[in-house]
């Protein structure tokens, strides 16, 4: 299955933009939730620790306060007297015993005498009580023997002498019946010191108060310590904090246990909603942007490719252009040069093209190389491509096996599909092409090259027929390199000097062979050619614009013959370029005017291929010159299309039948029926006939016979300088006789 490359593009965008993004956008979340859990644990801790300080403040002070009541009461003159010296149970419950269970919640009291021996008991307000000391009595010997080891080193009698003021204690924490308790013994001693004892005879005050539920839930209450408690275990809790007691021997009492207060986890339940609203927010602006960058990067990802397009391609036919064609073209003959591959280029141009587009105005001549461009793509196969130059041109680039073949087979198609009728602005037009082929079957071909070669075919197609394929050869390119020469040097000759001249050829009228007028005709005489044919030259002029300087000379050269010798006939050669210009019609009257020719005696020679071509331009201009008096003549009848309908059409006086039917004039032969039929017709329509190339006696009789107008051949008379056709006007004007010679001579 084949992604669709707009799947594919939008995947590797999302690929190299939203995947950092999201990963940006995860690590920042990653990196801010990891902080703040932190933090809040920080928080957390911090405030553990501190609560932890608070507990353990606060538990000292539990344990101090069971010693400090003690204190209140054993260090009392009455005491001493009650206990030792006067026993008095009452007394000793009312402010040694029950009272202190009362008033400071001391759970235990025992009175001791000098030899350790209890007097004394209470258990929770009840005394003597019967069950501390079937269990505990031999625990509480340990702190009443530390009490006396105290005495007995002196401690007691320091503070009884004054010199200090803490009376000695002796507090420890221990576990009484498995419970947590405080334990504080104290002598009893005077507090007037009136009652001197001797020492070691002290009586002691013990005191126990247990560590309790309702010590907790107190201290609880007052320091908002939640769930305080006191316990054997820690709770397995990580809700709950901990804080060991133990006796000053070392041995594990107990826990205070509590649920701390954790600052940090309130902190994170009010901010977490905030932070998740956040960081969705985020992940949709991102989401949202992203979008927004791939359609914008896709607009402008498709302007690149329309910009591209149009850079490459022609806006009208929608083929690709020269950029294109050329950048083609160079990679197909890379491709020749690396393995070999044949490459052929085709060049088109359409014949007739120009007419369409003056006569049908510029939108028809759009919509007919839109429909060019068609056709030619629907004829292509595969390795070819095809691509509009410019103008009405064209090019085809195959490459692939058989080049040869191809090409000419795509030549072929391609002057069927130029020259079937296309219609355009309503109307069935007819065009064709001329096609010039380079081939390169092997090794290394330059752009360049290959296209110069294409050009000059092309160059050759058209000018010898149109609507017609020719391969480059060598030839062709000699040939161009000649016509590059010759207008060189026509250039030159036309600057001044003495390289050009006229000739003239005169004419004879058949039937009295006297002379009825001259044909100026066109003599080069170049220092590096030598002398150059007309039939060379004149071709290479028409097409380099340089006939319109040929044009004048002779015209001018001609006139200024014809001046001088009224009433005889002086012709000159027309090309189709001259006729075409709009301002020949202007220039021929100039010329005549300057001259002081008449136009009665002026006769312009034309080939009929101007009528082809330009019919309007034509027929207008030779109508302006008949109305001026100056007189038309059919050039080279014969070879051309001779359509008989010209002659109906055009205002023409004569016809000039081609010296190729006159050489092959004999009797009975197939051109003497034609030239008969051409005469007969000619006369027909009041047309007055010329044969050229008169160069037998047989040719004139035949021509006298079918009833011609005038000759003109070598036979007759050779082309020749003014000087002479003058003196061979005066000799004619002045001795008519000699016609008779000439006629004569006919014979
Ligand atoms: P074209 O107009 O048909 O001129 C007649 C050509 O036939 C001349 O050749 C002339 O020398 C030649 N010719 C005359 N009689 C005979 C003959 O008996 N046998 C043979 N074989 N040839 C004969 P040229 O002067 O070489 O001119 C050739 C063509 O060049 C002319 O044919 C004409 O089409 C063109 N041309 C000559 N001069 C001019 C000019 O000034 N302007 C233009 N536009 N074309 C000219
Ligand atoms: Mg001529
Ligand atoms: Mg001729």
């Amino acid at each position: 299955m084949r992604i669709k490359p707009r799947l594919l593009k939008r995947w590797q965008f999302s690929a190299s933009v939203f995947a950092p993004a999201v990963l940006l956008l995860a690590i920042t979340a990653a990196a801010v939730v990891g902080f703040v859990l932190w933090s809040t644990a920080d928080v957390d801790r911090r405030s553990l620790l501190r609560q932890t300080e608070l507990v353990r403040n606060i538990l000292a002070e539990e344990v101090a306060k069971v010693p400090r009541a003690q204190e209140s009461i054993a260090i009392w003159d009455d005491a001493i007297e009650r206990t030792k010296f006067k026993f008095d149970k009452d007394w000793i419950d009312n402010n040694l015993g029950i009272w202190m269970y009362e008033y400071y919640g001391h759970d235990h009291v025992v009175v001791f005498d000098q030899d350790d021996e209890p007097i004394y008991t209470m258990s929770d307000g009840v005394s003597p009580e019967t069950t501390l000391f079937a269990s505990e009595r031999s625990l509480l010997t340990r702190e009443v023997a530390a009490m006396r080891a105290l005495i007995a080193s002196g401690a007691l009698q320091t503070y009884v002498n004054g010199e200090t003021a803490k009376l000695p204690q002796v507090v420890d924490l221990r576990q009484i019946g498995g419970r947590p308790a405080v334990v504080s013994i104290a002598p009893i001693v005077s507090d007037t010191g009136d009652i001197a004892q001797e020492p070691g005879s002290e009586y002691l005050h013990l005191a126990i108060s247990y560590l309790d539920e309702e010590i907790a839930a107190g201290l609880g209450k007052r320091y908002m310590l939640e769930e305080a408690a006191f316990a054997t275990e820690r709770i397995p809790s990580s809700d709950h904090a901990s804080y060991p007691l133990a006796s000053k021997a070392g041995r594990f009492v107990t826990f205070f246990q509590w649920k701390p207060d954790k600052p940090g986890q309130v902190l994170l339940a009010q901010t977490a909603p905030v932070l998740a609203g956040t960081f969705l927010v985020a992940s949709l602006l991102i989401v949202a942007l992203v979008d927004r960058l791939w359609k914008s990067s896709a607009a402008l990802e498709a302007e690149r490719m329309s910009a591209h397009h149009q850079a490459t391609h022609d806006a009208l036919t929608g083929l690709p252009n020269r950029t294109r064609f050329e950048r083609k073209l160079e990679e197909v003959l890379a491709s020749c040069t690396r393995d070999g591959t044949q490459v052929a280029l085709l060049m088109l141009d359409l014949d007739r093209f120009k007419k369409i587009n003056d006569t049908l105005g510029h939108q028809a001549g759009d919509d007919l190389i839109r429909a060019v461009g068609q056709r030619l793509q629907e004829l292509l196969g595969n390795g070819a491509l095809s691509a509009r130059l410019g103008g009405d041109e064209f090019a085809i680039i195959y490459s692939g096996k058989a080049a040869m073949n191809t090409a000419a087979d795509l030549a072929r198609r391609a002057i069927v599909a130029a020259s079937t009728p296309f219609v355009v602005a309503g109307s069935e037009v007819f065009i064709g092409t001329s096609i010039g082929i380079a081939v390169v079957l092997d090794g290394d071909a330059d752009r360049l090259e290959v296209t110069r070669k294409a050009d000059i075919a092309l160059y050759e197609a058209k000018s010898t027929g149109r609507n017609r394929a020719v391969f480059y050869e060598d030839v062709m390119y000699e040939l161009l390199q000649s016509r590059h020469t010759i207008e060189a040097e026509l250039r030159e000759a036309l600057r001044g000097g003495d390289q050009l001249a006229v000739a003239f050829q005169p004419l004879f009228h058949c039937r009295t062979g006297t002379i009825s007028g001259a044909e100026a005709l066109v003599r080069w005489s170049n220092p590096r050619l030598g002398q150059v044919s007309p039939a060379h030259f004149i071709p290479v002029a028409e097409s380099t614009g340089l006939v319109e300087g040929v044009g004048d000379f002779v015209l001018r050269g001609a006139c200024e013959l014809g001046a001088r010798w009224p009433g005889l006939t002086v012709a000159v050669n027309i090309s189709p370029a001259q006729l075409r210009n709009p301002k020949f019609s202007g220039r021929v009257f100039d010329i005549l005017e300057e001259s002081g020719m008449r136009p009665d005696d002026l006769e312009l020679e034309i080939t009929e291929s101007i009528l082809l071509e330009d019919e309007d331009v034509a027929s207008a201009a030779l109508r302006e010159f008949r109305r001026a008096g100056i007189k038309i003549a059919l050039d080279d009848f014969g070879t051309g299309y001779s359509s008989l309908n010209y002659l109906k059409r055009y205002p023409v006086d004569r016809i000039k039948i081609d010296r190729s039917f006159v050489s092959q004039l004999a009797r009975q032969s197939a051109s003497s029926a034609i030239v008969q039929a051409m005469v007969t017709l000619a006369h027909a329509l009041g047309i007055a006939v010329t044969a050229e190339g008169v160069e037998t006696h047989e040719q004139v009789d035949i021509l006298r016979e079918m009833g011609c107008n005038t000759l003109q051949g070598f036979l007759l008379a050779t082309p020749t300088t003014p000087a002479l056709i003058e003196a061979m006007f005066r000799d004619q004007v002045a001795a008519p006789e000699s016609e008779a010679r000439l006629v004569a001579e006919f014979a």
